[in-house]
């Protein structure tokens, strides 16, 4: 997980935020005065309206009809971004919406939360969280006070338990004073077994679960009268997926399998624009599956694992956002899997 420079300038990212490019489109050159002006006024916004004014930005998109994605920033967690580098999802019905993943803290939830009132009138009934990744589960606090029920596979909760307060500890190095009212709040409701098929103001949601992926417990969404899923961190594209230590490459690979056959049209991915089977086999299952075979025949070889790593042409690959900075961690990771099974 990369935490990105933090921009510690507020002041400046308002005054950049705020008006500058305007002056700039317009071709004028501001003066001094007019920059303290535009200063000033910053800061009497931030003094006015507090930080709230500067909070992350959350826009739904439609991708279906009822049905939204946030794209999230594609780098990694930073104070701008208040660790809200994912993609979420929003699905709205006539008896409720159902959001899908709730953001890494309380103040970016309460941000989603204003997001989805400017795309439905409806009641956040359901929160679905898709794995145990903190930008997927944090924000629960805020949603459960709104009276949303709170929804995870079983498998995520021995993994949310032990990376929870790990997950705050991090995000407060990044975002600071924005992490305030964040705190750890576990699903209410455990989704058991692999397939498990909801319901909500008319509208189907299968949940599908293979064991864990990029975390233990990975959940996809789908939607099969839109052909729309949600993939969760199961899809990375144009950016490097993670193999973490709590990932399983095998298992995300099968989970891989179930979006072959479900064929959607559509996938909102974790991380990434939202795209199509096509690429999301090229930007995660065909890495995955060259780094398992690759890992398979160093460990069969006797190989050490930074021969191993050496060895692995990541070239075709190195196309993807973070990719220098992932993958050295991603093969290594692998390879010890692999010496496991
Ligand atoms: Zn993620």
């Amino acid at each position: 997980m990369a935490a990105e420079a933090v921009a510690d300038d507020r002041l400046a990212g308002a005054a950049r935020g705020r008006g500058c490019l305007t002056v700039v489109a317009c071709g004028a050159r501001p003066s001094l005065g007019w920059w303290r002006a535009v200063a000033l006024l910053a800061a009497a916004a931030q003094w006015l309206f507090g930080s709230a004014a500067f909070a992350v930005e959350v826009n739904f998109q439609p991708v279906a009809p009822g049905i939204y994605a946030h794209i999230g920033e594609k780098a990694g967690r930073t104070y701008d971004n208040e660790g809200l580098n994912a993609n979420l999802g929003l699905v709205a019905t006539p008896s409720g919406s159902v959001l899908i993943d709730s953001g890494a803290t309380y103040r970016s939830a309460r941000q989603i939360h204003a997001a989805i009132r400017r795309v439905t009138d409806q009641p956040v009934k359901w929160v679905i969280n898709t794995g145990g990744q903190d930008h997927r589960w944090l924000g629960n606090g805020y949603f459960k006070e709104q009276g949303a029920e709170l929804i995870a596979h079983a498998n995520a909760r021995a993994d949310m338990q032990a990376r929870g307060g790990d997950h705050l500890q991090a995000l407060k190095a990044v975002v600071r004073e924005r992490l305030e009212g964040t705190v750890p709040t576990l699903p209410t409701r455990w989704i058991e077994g692999n397939d498990v098929r909801l319901e909500l103001g008319g509208v189907t949601l299968e949940l599908k679960h293979r064991g864990g992926a990029h975390t233990p417990g990975d959940m996809m969404v789908w939607l099969p009268d839109r052909g729309v899923l949600f993939s969760g961190d199961v899809v990375y594209v144009e950016r490097m997926l993670g193999v973490i230590p709590v990932s399983n490459t095998k298992r995300w690979l099968e989970t891989f399998a179930v979006i072959e056959a479900l064929a959607p049209k559509i996938i909102v991915p974790g991380h990434g624009k939202v795209t199509d089977l096509a690429t999301a086999r090229a930007d995660t299952r065909v890495y995955l599956e060259a780094l398992r075979a690759h890992m398979k025949k160093a460990v069969d070889d006797g190989t050490d694992i930074s021969a191993a790593i050496r060895g692995f042409d990541a070239q075709p690959f190195m196309r993807l956002l973070n990719a220098a900075e992932l993958h050295p961690g991603n093969a290594s990771r692998t390879y010890l899997e692999l010496e496991r099974e």
